[in-house]
C-alpha cells in the first residue's frame, strides 16, 4: 500500500482523523503508535475479573455535540451513564460540584437556606460560578460562602494536584468545577453523556479497522520519519504527503526550546474484596490523604462479580521517559516555549499538529473529537 498521508498517535485525535481521511478521503494512512497499544490515554481492557479498567485514569465522556454523538455511535454500542462525584468535606460525602445540596449538607438548616436565598437573589437558578468568581462577590454571605468552598474543596486538592495554590494556575482550570445554584448532583450537566458498553479501546479499533489504514504499533514517529532541511522522509525516503502529528511538539523537535511541562500521577490500583467499596464512581479527598481522589471502575461500567477494583491518583511531577504526561502546566512561561515551537510548525507546509498533547491544552474527550473534525474540514479535505 502506498502511504499518503501519516497520522502520529491513536488517541482520539489520531485515530478520529485517520478514519475521516480513509473513509470519506480514499487515503491510504500509515498510524504510528509508540504504544503497545491504542487509544492512547483513553486506553481500557477488562481485567481477570471482567472489570472494564481505565488504565489512564477515569474517562467520562459528556458533551453537547451532537455531531460528535453521530459519529461516535458508528463504532460500537453505548450505554448511558451520569457521572457522579462525591467530596470528603469535614466528615461528610458531599455532592461535587459543590452545589445546594452540597450546602445543606455542611451548614444548619438556617445558614444554608440564607447561603440559598442569596444565591438565587444573585443568580439564576442552575447558574455555575467559578470559586475564584465568587470570591470577587459584592455580598458578605456569598463571600464567606466562597471562602469556606475555596478551602474545603479546591486549596488543598489542587496543591496536591498542581503544586501550587488555584490562583496560581490558569482561571480556567479550576472553573471546570464550579458551585452550581441547582440540585442537580451530577458532575456534568451535558445534554449527552455516555459511556462505551466494551470500553474505550473497542471503539478506537473500531475506527482503525479499515483497510486503507496501517497501523504500527511500538513504533516511535523518529523511527519512521524524519525532518531534512523542511522535507520529510518516510523509511528513508522523501514523502510529500501529509504529517498529522498528535503527540508533543518539544519531542518532535528534539527538545530545541527545552521541555514542555506536565503534571503526571502515580496510578495505584486496588482489588478489594467486596461488591462495591464506595458509594459513588469517584471520590475526591481534597484534605485527607496523598491521593487526591478515589475511582471505582464498577460503577462506570456494570460487572457481576464479587470483587470491585479501585483505583487512588498520587499526583507528581512529569519527567520525561519515566512517567506519563499527563496535564499542560498552562502558565505563562510555558505558553511562551510552546508558541516559540508552534513557530516551527507554521514553516512546514506538509506538517499539521493537534490535539491534547500537541496543542498543549487540556482538552475534554468530545473537544479532541470536534477538533478533529475542524482540522479535517479546513486542512484537509
Ligand atoms: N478541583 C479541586 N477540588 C476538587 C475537584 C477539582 O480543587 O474536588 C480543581 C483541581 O485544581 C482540578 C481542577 O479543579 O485539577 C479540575 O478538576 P477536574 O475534576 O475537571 O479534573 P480532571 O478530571 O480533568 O483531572
Amino acid at each position: 500500500m502506498k502511504i499518503d498521508t501519516v497520522v502520529v498517535g491513536s488517541g482520539f485525535s489520531g485515530s478520529v482523523i485517520a478514519n475521516l481521511l480513509a473513509l470519506r478521503e480514499n487515503r491510504r494512512v500509515l498510524v504510528v503508535e509508540k504504544s503497545n497499544h491504542v487509544g492512547g490515554n483513553c486506553y481500557d481492557y477488562r481485567d481477570k475479573n471482567s472489570i472494564i479498567i481505565h488504565k489512564y485514569g477515569p474517562h467520562l465522556f459528556h458533551t453537547d455535540y451532537k455531531d460528535v454523538v453521530d459519529f461516535l455511535e458508528q463504532f460500537g454500542e453505548f450505554e448511558p451513564y451520569q457521572h457522579r462525584v462525591l467530596g470528603f468535606i469535614d466528615g461528610k460525602y458531599v455532592p461535587l460540584p459543590f452545589n445546594l445540596n452540597s450546602i445543606y449538607e455542611l451548614f444548619s438548616p438556617a445558614l444554608a437556606t440564607k447561603f440559598e436565598e442569596k444565591l438565587l437573589k444573585n443568580f439564576e437558578y442552575g447558574a455555575k460560578i467559578p470559586v475564584l468568581e465568587l470570591l470577587e462577590s459584592d455580598d458578605e454571605d456569598l463571600r464567606f460562602l466562597a471562602e469556606f468552598v475555596y478551602e474545603k474543596v479546591f486549596l488543598n486538592y489542587t496543591v496536591k494536584q498542581w503544586g501550587v495554590k488555584p490562583d496560581e494556575i490558569d482561571k480556567s482550570v479550576t472553573a471546570r468545577v464550579p458551585i452550581v445554584v441547582s440540585r442537580d448532583d451530577r458532575y456534568f450537566h451535558d445534554r449527552y453523556q455516555f459511556v462505551p458498553k466494551e470500553g474505550y479501546t473497542q471503539i478506537i479499533q473500531n475506527m482503525l479497522n479499515h483497510p486503507n489504514i496501517k497501523l504500527m504499533l511500538q513504533t516511535n514517529y523518529h523511527d519512521v520519519c524524519e525532518l531534512k532541511d523542511d522535507n520529510f522522509y518516510l523509511f528513508g525516503k522523501k514523502f510529500d504527503g501529509k504529517v498529522i502529528y498528535t503527540g508533543g511538539l518539544d519531542e518532535l523537535f528534539k527538545y530545541e526550546f527545552g521541555e514542555l511541562p506536565y503534571r503526571s500521577l502515580n496510578l495505584v490500583f486496588q482489588e478489594k474484596d467486596v461488591q462495591y467499596y464506595q458509594k459513588a464512581s469517584v471520590v475526591n479527598y481534597p484534605n485527607s490523604y496523598d491521593f487526591t481522589r478515589i475511582t471505582e471502575f464498577k460503577h462506570i461500567h456494570p460487572a457481576h462479580c464479587n470483587k470491585s477494583i479501585i483505583l487512588k491518583e498520587y499526583p507528581q511531577e512529569h519527567k520525561t521517559d519515566e512517567n506519563i504526561p499527563y496535564y499542560p502546566i498552562l502558565v505563562d512561561e510555558n505558553l511562551k516555549k510552546y508558541e516559540k515551537y508552534r513557530e516551527k510548525v507554521k514553516s512546514l507546509k506538509n506538517l499539521v499538529v493537534f490535539g491534547r498533547l500537541a496543542e498543549y491544552r487540556y482538552f475534554d474527550m468530545d473537544d479532541v473529537i470536534k477538533r478533529a473534525f475542524e482540522i479535517y474540514e479546513s486542512e484537509l479535505m
